[in-house]
């Protein structure tokens, strides 16, 4: 079988160490990319990849790209739900707009890319999807009202797929990120990250290729069992049950 893998934002922070890690074990990987032209160029040239840019919100666009990404390189394997945005503030001062481009961009965003792969996955009787939620969709963050919203509703959206996908070959599984050094938290205030290194048993941010390496995993056929699993990855800072 070809290994084809999808990585949405897969040309930038975690997305781009698993578009590496992929390629590591012999995948053909699609990353998308929205409008980071220098990281989509630069990503392609590095690593091997065929970058495609696209806004995972936008339904039609998702169609189109899924179409496109098959007919150069094939049939979907798996396909990783990882690009992400965060738009933060207290929610009495939140813009209706920063609600919608959170949600829409986190997690409509999986209903968009997953509906136009499951058909074929389910003819074929094999796919493997990941969901790039996040420590916050499980234990919910101050100033993150959307965010939080978002990724906690990947979850249920991983559940449920899960189930409705099993008996076809196909497991759906999410990975729930602690802090990671990427843009996104690169982003944030230095002593706002010392605090959250605080809290952290570990006493350290994550690395992104902790993340490609849980993907990796799920992504082969050694995780067939492992279906509608949250697999936490954030040195103990939460421990869920
Ligand atoms: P980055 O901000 O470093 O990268 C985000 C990626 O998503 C970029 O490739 C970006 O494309 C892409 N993207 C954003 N919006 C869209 C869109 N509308 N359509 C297509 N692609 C889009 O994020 P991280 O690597 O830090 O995070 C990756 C994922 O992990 C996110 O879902 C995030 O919520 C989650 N996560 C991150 C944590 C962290 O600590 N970093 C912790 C927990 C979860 P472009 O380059 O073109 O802008």
């Amino acid at each position: 079988m070809n290994k084809i893998a999808i990585v949405t934002g897969g040309t930038r922070g975690i997305g781009l160490s698993i578009t590496k890690g992929l390629i590591a074990e012999g995948y053909q990987v699609a990353a998308l990319y929205h409008g980071n032209e220098d990281a989509a160029q630069k990503c392609a040239t590095e690593t091997g990849a065929k970058v495609f840019k696209t806004d995972v919100a936008d339904f039609n666009a998702c169609k189109e790209v899924i179409a496109k990404i098959e007919a150069e390189m094939g049939s979907v394997n798996v396909l990783v739900n990882n690009a992400g945005i965060t738009k933060d503030g207290m929610l009495h001062k939140m813009p209706e707009e920063n609600w919608h481009a959170v949600i829409e961009t986190n997690l409509t965003s999986c209903f968009n890319m997953c509906h136009a792969v499951i058909s074929g996955m389910r003819d074929r009787k094999f796919g493997r999807i990941i969901n790039i939620s996040s420590i916050n969709g499980q234990k919910g963050q101050m100033g993150q009202c959307n965010y939080s919203a978002a990724k906690a509703g990947m979850l249920g959206f991983t559940r449920a797929l899960a189930q409705e996908s099993a008996a076809k070959g196909i497991t759906v599984n999410a990975i729930c990120p602690g802090y990671i050094a990427t843009d996104m938290t690169s982003a944030m205030p230095q002593e706002v990250l010392d605090s959250i290194v605080r809290q952290i048993p570990a006493a350290r941010m994550g690395k992104p290729e902790e993340i490609a390496d849980m993907v990796v995993f799920l992504a082969s056929d050694r995780s067939a069992f492992v279906n509608g699993a949250t697999m936490t990855v954030n040195g103990g800072q939460y421990m869920a049950a």
